[in-house]
């Protein structure tokens, strides 16, 4: 496979490319945006899970910010410098994190809060499905702490088997809650976005870092899913119908008319977990299967000293 099969394959990485993007996802934000108006009034921004930074780059532009940057950016992952982003390298369910960007706000509360983070996925549907409920909790939970009344956070979500427990929690704090699905988002995909608009907690809450959300004992009148406490949320596809659908292969030489030229990634990733076995396979050492005749597949390679 060439490096091209990837650019008609995938249109949205190609225009991503293109158009100076880091990520693909930089669509679905503008997506999300074009149906909710989310930078409406936004000069302050929180983008967890944020590398390799395509929502940070549509952040930025978006609150006016170049220096004295007014978005901040957590990831795992180390990510190159954008203008007006202040980036945080750490994970957004420990508490040491999440201090760290509550400290950031501490007086001056920020106007939206997005999270697109994804765990690395199993393909074991229940578990990825938790693991992303913990994610989008651990970034509500922060929101709580950071948002203005009236704030907007939207969040990555999986359409999974207990998805309306989670739209009841955010029902909780946001006086919408909408589930929308950008057309840059692969229909063959289980992933969507909670649009929460209106941050408005009910009387007398106080945001605690240590109060697990997704914890029965929490309120347990607000975690009912059967009758009139039931929540069941608008879903909403959102960005133009005659954009490219991100489920189809199109030819390189795109309807427009311009000739198809090869673009590199805006950034690569400064940082991948992925370097090492890079490293090792450059180096032919690689972890190989070693076979023995009735015992179990081990690997055996070693990092160079
Ligand atoms: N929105 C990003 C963009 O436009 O460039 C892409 C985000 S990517 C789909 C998901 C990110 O979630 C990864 O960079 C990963 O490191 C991050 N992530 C996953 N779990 C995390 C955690 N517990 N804390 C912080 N970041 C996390």
């Amino acid at each position: 496979m060439g490096r091209t099969s990837k650019d008609k394959r995938d249109v949205y990485y190609r225009l991503a490319k293109e158009n100076g993007w880091r990520a693909r996802s930089a669509f679905k934000l503008l997506q999300l945006d074009e149906e909710f108006q989310l930078f409406q009034g936004v000069t302050r921004a929180v983008d967890l899970c944020a590398a390799p930074g395509g929502w940070s780059q549509v952040l930025s532009q978006k609150t006016g910010g170049q220096e004295g940057g007014q978005v901040l950016a957590v990831d795992l992952q180390a990510m190159a410098p954008l203008p007006g982003v202040t980036q945080i390298q750490g994970d957004i369910t420990q508490l040491s994190t999440a201090k760290e960007i509550i400290q950031h706000f501490q007086g001056c509360p920020a106007d939206l809060v997005v999270c697109d983070g994804a765990p690395d996925v199993t393909g074991l549907h229940d578990v990825d499905e938790y693991m992303q409920a913990q994610l989008l909790l651990a970034a509500l939970n922060i929101a709580t702490h950071v948002l203005k009344p009236g704030g907007c956070f939207v969040a990555k979500i999986f359409r999974g088997r207990d998805v309306t427990l989670l739209y009841s929690q955010l029902r909780i704090f946001f006086s919408s809650v909408l589930c929308a699905k950008p057309k840059s988002s692969r229909n063959s995909s289980i992933e969507a976005f909670a649009v929460c608009q209106g941050y408005d907690p009910p009387e007398g809450f106080k945001p605690d870092l240590s109060k697990p959300l997704l914890d029965h004992s929490y309120d347990p009148d607000f975690n009912q899913l059967d009758g009139p406490t039931r929540v069941i949320v608008p879903f909403v596809t959102c960005g133009d119908l005659s954009a490219y659908d991100s489920d189809c292969s199109y030819p390189l030489d795109l309807q427009d008319g311009s000739k198809y030229r090869y673009t590199p990634p805006t950034q690569p990733p400064i940082s991948p977990p992925y370097q090492e076995a890079c490293t090792l396979k450059k180096m032919g050492r690689l972890a190989k299967e070693v076979r023995p005749e009735d015992g179990p597949i081990s690997r055996a390679a070693t990092m160079p000293q």
